[in-house]
């Protein structure tokens, strides 16, 4: 399978390519050539599933291929039904409670599976501002033929988020920044520019877009039509990474009524659909589901791409609703009255568009469920007055040191660290 580029201008790469570039030599993203139709039974499970998606876009061997599933998918996913037209795909009972695990272990394994095959070693570079981090950070952990550096800002994300990057250790460095998230992008970015430190050593980012990270999201959505006919998918959206996946679903086959993009107060795609203007805000807005705060999500022009820019037929496909903040804190207090259910705020901009919707669609609704509530508990107590308690995975994490490195933003500290 070839992999082109949505500027079109790079010539189309393979699937090793693609996974080590993230990015085409013109700027653009890789898209697959083909979408070729996945059949799931009704018995197969999470890992079969993964695996049939996976053997039809790389070249890896079928028994290499299935340990990377079985390394990389080693968790469940239940399907919770609140009624009968309400459930919840739990996407997060991975290590880091998010449904980013999903994406950041099987990358990490391909990557690490091609190293081993070559010989090389690779050095991944990552600014986060918090959360990302922690899925890259855990996803690459242990791997033998790669080093893991993490920029965060120091004293600006919270102290469970920083843990989840400081107390790996091993092929893992954190490195606290005396700057802002800003600051740790520009540095990431100078050392992925720098050609001669990249003549020294093998450096790559872990990028969102990387198209080794989408490819496993589409189990997501086979999973649910699994379980529910037709259903409508919602999906609480950000940088549309996962909303693209149930795309790529949909053109392998899936039966699906409808995709709904959730999205919070950044609304640049609600209101393409609306208006086919693509207003993209200067500022982003800051929310109660801070992952989803994305002003101009990188993957539409993927989802531009697939329908080759056709807005009538992306709308025929994809429903897009804002979600305000006090309909997101409303939705958590009112899930948890309803039926005892504790939504993070990132699956409540969901459920929030489902009860929306509920009344125009005559199928049942599954709402994706982004993150575990117990990350974001002050959101959930001061909706529900209750206070959840921690999973032992946090628990553990809380517990452990932090060991990071202060970097200052001086880039030639970074460059001597990087060189070591
Ligand atoms: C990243 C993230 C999202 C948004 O996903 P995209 O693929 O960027 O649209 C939603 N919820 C949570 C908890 C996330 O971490």
């Amino acid at each position: 399978m070839l992999f082109y580029s949505t500027n079109r201008l790079a010539s189309p790469v393979d699937f090793k390519t693609a996974l080590f570039e993230g990015l085409a030599d013109d700027g653009g993203l890789f898209m697959p050539e083909k979408f070729p139709k996945i059949f799931v039974s009704p018995a197969d499970g999470l890992r079969e599933i993964a695996f049939g998606v996976a053997k039809k876009f790389t070249d890896i061997p079928a028994a290499d291929l299935k340990k990377i599933i079985k390394a990389a998918l080693n968790f469940p996913v239940p399907l919770v039904s609140l009624d009968k037209n309400l459930h919840i795909l739990e996407l997060f009972h991975g290590p880091t409670l998010s449904f980013k695990d999903f994406g950041a272990r099987f990358m990490a394994r391909v990557i690490d599976y091609y190293l081993g095959r070559s010989g090389e070693k690779l050095n991944i570079i990552t600014a986060t501002s918090g959360d990302t981090g922690g899925a890259v950070a855990s996803g690459f952990h242990g791997l033998a033929n790669i080093r893991v550096f993490i920029l965060y800002p120091g004293r600006r994300i919270s102290p469970l988020q920083e843990k989840q990057i400081t107390a790996l250790g091993g092929n893992v460095t954190a490195l606290e920044v005396d700057g802002d998230f800003d600051d740790c992008q520009s540095l990431a970015k100078q050392a992925l520019a720098d050609a001669e430190l990249r003549r020294q050593i093998n450096l790559s980012s872990a990028n969102s877009i990387n198209i080794g990270r989408l490819l496993p999201q589409t189990l997501f959505y086979f999973l649910s039509r699994q379980k529910i006919k037709k259903p409508v998918i919602v999906v609480p959206s950000g940088n549309f990474g996962n909303l693209t996946a149930g795309l790529f679903a949909k053109k392998m086959g899936l039966k699906v009524g409808k995709f709904v993009a959730a999205v919070n107060k950044n609304s640049a795609v609600p209101e393409y659909l609306a208006t086919g203007n693509m207003n993209v805000p200067n500022k982003t807005k800051l929310t109660l589901s801070s992952a989803m705060d994305v002003g101009n999500p990188s993957n539409w022009a993927r989802i531009l791409d697939l329908y080759g820019g056709n807005r009538e037929a992306i709308g025929n496909d994809l429903e897009a609703i804002t979600i305000s903040e006090s309909e997101t804190k409303k939705t958590i207090a009112e899930t948890y009255k309803k039926y005892k259910y504790f939504l993070d705020p990132h699956t409540a901009v969901g459920v929030a568009a489902a009860n929306k919707l509920s009344s125009r669609f005559n199928s049942p609704f599954v709402v994706l469920a982004t993150a575990h509530p117990a990350k974001f508990r002050d959101i959930v107590q001061s909706a529900t007055g209750r206070r959840m308690p921690l999973p032992g995975s946090l628990v553990r994490i809380a517990d452990k040191a932090k060991n990071s490195i202060a970097l200052s933003v001086d880039y030639r500290h970074l460059k001597k660290i990087l060189t070591n």
